[in-house]
């Protein structure tokens, strides 16, 4: 989609205030026409060159007949009530005049702040949305800094540079219209001058501008790099002071600064420019119009007196301001143009994981989930294998334990389950249906997650642990809570539930957090649970009790466990052993004691440690 339909595509839900904006811009080029031909008459009345006329028009719509019947008035205060009475009335109409057009421009403005607003609004939203839709993969490929920017900076330069010059756009070319039919109706000659300057000062101001979207394109970019380093400082912080790394990542963001800066100096340099080279332009313009003018009232030519003239030199004075302002919206929009381009970039990404028009809705689990010859690769990644020919089976009621050295595989096996990604070769079904084919809304409908390192949001506990389930009751959340042993804890808090657990639950425990994710989990009641790790950054005294949570929530369910400590999974109904993306070994505690290979190793290594 190119950049203007993309901008019209978003104010055209607001297509009656941009009307009405129109319209009021109209009405106000007008009266400011009108009012500043009114210098002509002033003019001829104190220099005492009006013609009186005593004989009335006939009324008509044109122009001419207009002006003939304002002479044709104006005679007639001249006649009837003299000089001082008509020069009065000609500054009470200019009073009035002025008073409408600002009106006019004011109401513009007014009914233009929805659209405005609104439209951004709407492409905050529409980027948000798509955010959400995005697959996992994306987010490691793409950094969140970048996207932050898209986000937030972007969006602003959307507001900023092509909403404000929306005004322009929908005003300036109706204004210099109307000014340039004024003026050929005193002069045409004269305007023929005007005319013959603006394609040149056009290209200039062309030539300029180009080279101001390369740069506001790389500034933008540099702009996602220090987000970055910002988003990542505040979650390191811990470890940047412990090892006194404060001066190197100091240095590190200094030098991102430093890139962004001097990108937005040499642009605003080049914007800067905008505005002289327009002033001046005009300038040489007006010098222009004076000499060829003035050339012809001193030659007494029949098509212009001096105060025509001088009315004329009013009107096209006022042609500069929206020439000018144009300009500054021609460069602003060049500017929004790179931050649309960032975000239809990710607008158009399209997701691989969705579903497919006929996807199945999966609405139980009755049988298992099976994984068929399935390998795996991150896309981003430099295509190194992390999964190879992985069979096997997890059957209804069954507690699978995946162990194994870390950088195994193990996440990525259990993530595939919930289709944050799809397989690269082989497949996984469920009930005999392929994840590609369910809906994926179903198929997570079906799962609970608890991770190692419990995601919890910036809000109250009753919320996060009703995340999964918006309208579960209080008594559902309670029972949840007590399920899990996080009830007693939450007591504690001077506001209970609703007490607010900080950023990333960052007021509680790591055992606390947990608790309250393994609630949210309890609240869904899943029918498949995946724990990655659950226990393994926890204290002794907490991980009993949140084993203890976690063994109630696996009770009559399926469930994948990832495992570290491998005393926690002994009794599963099956340990599967995964060293370097391949399964190495299969079976019971006991039967792979026995076996005297990797399992036997890592637990010997974890009970004589
Ligand atoms: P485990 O859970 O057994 O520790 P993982 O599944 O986390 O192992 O990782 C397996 C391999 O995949 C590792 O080599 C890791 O570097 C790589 N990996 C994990 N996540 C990603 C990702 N998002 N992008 C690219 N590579 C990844």
């Amino acid at each position: 989609m190119n950049f203007f339909s993309k901008i019209l595509s978003l104010i055209k839900p607001y297509w009656v205030n941009g009307l009405l904006n129109a319209v009021f811009n109209i009405l106000a080029v007008i009266f400011s026409v009108v009012s500043l031909t009114m210098v002509i008459p002033f003019l001829r009345l104190l220099f005492g060159t009006e013609e009186l006329v005593d004989k009335a028009p006939q009324l008509g719509i044109s122009v001419d007949s207009v002006i003939d019947y304002f002479y044709y008035y104006l005679s007639k205060i001249i006649i009837e009530h003299g000089r001082y009475d008509a020069l009065f009335f000609i500054c009470v109409l200019v009073t009035v005049l002025f008073f409408l057009k600002n009106l006019c421009r004011y109401l513009a403005l007014h009914v233009l702040a929805v659209v405005r607003n609104k439209a951004v609004r709407d492409i905050r939203n529409e980027i948000y949305k798509k955010m959400l839709s995005l697959p996992l993969g994306y987010f490691s490929n793409e950094k969140k800094g970048d996207l932050t920017a898209r986000m937030t900076t972007d969006v602003q330069e959307i507001e900023w540079s092509v909403m404000s010059s929306l005004e322009v756009a929908f005003r300036d070319p109706v204004s210099i219209i109307l000014f340039l039919f004024a003026m050929l109706l005193m002069s045409p000659e004269l305007t023929l001058f005007v005319l013959i300057l603006l394609p040149i000062t056009g290209f200039i101001i062309g030539k300029v501008g180009n080279s101001l979207r390369r740069y506001a394109e790389l500034g933008q970019s540099k702009m996602g790099d220090i987000i970055s380093i910002i988003d990542e400082t505040l979650s390191g912080m811990r470890i940047i002071k412990a090892f006194n790394a404060e001066e190197a990542t100091l240095n590190k963001f200094k030098g991102e600064s430093d890139k962004h800066s001097n990108f937005l100096i040499s642009m605003y340099r080049k914007k800067d420019l905008s505005s002289p080279l327009t002033e001046f332009l005009g300038a040489a313009v007006l010098v222009t119009v004076m000499w060829f003018g003035g050339k012809m009232v001193l030659s007494d030519s029949t098509e212009i007196d001096a105060a025509m003239f001088i009315g004329f030199i009013a009107i096209f004075s006022q042609i500069i301001p929206p020439a000018k302002s144009f300009a500054t919206a021609y460069y602003h929009i060049k500017k929004g143009m790179a931050s649309m381009q960032r975000i239809e970039e990710v607008l158009q990404v399209e997701s691989n994981i969705k579903d497919k028009p006929d996807a199945k809705v999966i609405d139980g689990f009755s049988d298992k989930i099976e994984y068929k010859n399935l390998s795996f690769v991150y896309e981003n990644a430099n295509t190194e294998i992390v999964l190879r020919n992985i069979n096997f089976e997890l059957r209804k009621g069954e507690t699978v334990a995946l162990v194994g050295p870390s950088g195994g595989g193990k996440s990525t096996l259990a993530d595939l389950i919930p289709r944050y990604y799809d397989p690269t070769e082989g497949d996984i079904t469920i009930d005999g249906v392929s994840l590609r084919d369910c809906k994926l809304k179903s198929l997570r409908a079906l799962m609970g997650i608890v991770t190692q390192e419990s995601i919890l949001f910036n809000d109250t506990i009753y919320n996060n642990i009703a995340f999964g389930k918006p309208d579960a009751s209080k008594e559902e959340i309670e029972e949840a809570a007590r399920v899990a042993n996080a009830h007693d804890f939450i007591l504690e808090f001077d506001n209970g539930y609703e007490t607010n657990i900080g950023d990333r639950g960052g007021k509680l425990s790591g055992g606390q957090r947990q608790r309250l994710s393994i609630a949210r989990a309890i609240l869904k009641n899943p029918a498949i649970l995946i724990l990655d790790e659950a226990t393994s950054s926890l204290d002794t005294e907490s991980e009993m009790l949140v084993q203890e949570a976690l063994n109630k929530l696996m009770e009559n369910r399926t469930s994948l466990v990832i495992a570290h400590r491998l005393s926690t999974i002994q009794h599963a109904n099956r340990i599967v052993v995964i060293d370097n993306g391949e399964i190495v070994e299969e079976g019971e505690h006991e039967e792979l004691l026995n076996k005297n290979g990797l399992y036997r190793k890592l637990h010997d290594m974890q009970t004589f440690a």
